[in-house]
């Protein structure tokens, strides 16, 4: 799922959607019900009308972009300043509801507690026990019988506690699982170690939802493991910091390298950047500050990411993951993204 925070795609419009064809794009719930606020976009028809998309949409809870403001959290809610106008603002199970029925998104997800990493097991604990018990309130305001909603699964690295928390969850009864807190600073073998543990109690059935991770390595390795869903606001960040995704890697296309390269960032990528431009257009318009740059590159990034994903479902069936894996492993090295 690419990342429409504000309800679009960073330098992107819903035209270019019409070929990107993401399955599902992701919009945030915090920024949109300060900006323009829940209400107007129900009055506007719901996200889809309002940003004249009509493909699927997942919002998220809000949950995460408040907690990384250091709110003041107690059992029923958080309270967190607005970034926009600095008044005080509360975020409770029933409002994240409230504001992503209103939003309209096809997936809503429930607010969830998202442990900041490393933490003690008892904190950790506390915050996956409140996330159930917040999880609960979600499921009983829900109202909206077009829409899913999703539990998310918390539990930092503590693997007791991320199998607990998604046999709970499941017993509950959700229409699919995001696995929150995960890629916040923790090791990778440790993420892989919570993620291996959560996966092995959440239905295979169902859609599981990797929260926040969408690097190329751990797309495919997390895929490999039994991952459903990813959203990352990587392609369209690196693409706007002047960097293409690829397989050789990341290509800073900045360098000067680049200044006398006619081919594409990529000679077999189908996109419509790599199907018109070159290496030393795209370097040019980046080096003096064309927005047009950063535009492209969203869109080939975009599609590569895409691409990438449909080509481990095609390794799915062919039984061919386990190469395709090594092959983004060879790429992409560590996971550093
Ligand atoms: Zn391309």
């Amino acid at each position: 799922m690419p990342v429409a925070t504000r309800g679009a795609l960073k330098l992107l419009d819903a035209s270019d959607l019409d070929w990107l064809r993401p399955e599902v794009l992701l919009a945030n719930t915090y920024h949109l019900m300060l900006r323009p606020g829940a209400q107007l976009i129900e009055e506007m028809g719901g996200i889809h009308r309002f940003s004249g998309w009509e493909g699927p949409y997942l919002s998220d809870s809000g949950g995460y972009q408040v907690f990384s403001l250091s709110p003041q959290v107690d059992a029923e809610g958080a309270s967190f300043k607005s970034v926009y106008d600095g008044s005080l603002l509360r975020l409770t199970p029933a409002s994240a509801v409230e504001a992503q029925e209103r939003i309209g998104a096809d997936i809503a997800m429930c607010l969830d507690v998202c442990s900041a990493l490393p933490a003690e097991r008892g904190s950790l604990e506390a915050d996956m026990e409140r996330t159930l018990v917040w999880a609960g309130r979600c499921q009983a305001a829900h109202r909206r019988g077009d829409q899913a909603l999703f539990g998310v699964v918390q539990g930092g690295t503590d693997l007791g506690l991320r199998a607990r928390c998604a046999k709970q969850l499941v017993e509950m009864g959700f229409d699919g699982y995001g696995i929150g807190g995960l890629s916040v600073g923790e090791s990778r073998p440790e993420m892989l170690s919570a993620l291996a543990a959560t996966l092995e109690v959440l239905p295979e059935d169902q859609p599981r939802y990797l929260m926040g991770v969408g690097d190329p390595l751990s797309l495919v390795e997390a895929i490999s493991m039994g991952v459903d869903m990813f959203d990352c606001v990587l392609p369209t960040r690196l693409a706007r910091h002047g960097v293409a995704l690829s397989w050789e890697g990341r290509l800073r296309l900045r360098a000067a390298r680049f200044a006398r390269q006619a081919e594409p960032i990529e000679a077999d990528c189908s996109c419509v950047v790599c199907a018109r431009y070159s290496r030393a257009y795209l370097r040019h318009l980046l080096c003096v500050g064309e927005p047009t740059g950063g535009r492209l590159l969203s869109l080939h990034n975009l599609w590569w990411t895409g691409a990438l994903v449909r080509s481990a479902r095609a390794a799915i069936v062919e039984g061919s993951l386990a190469g395709l894996v090594g092959r983004v492993r060879r790429a992409w090295g560590s996971a550093e993204a």
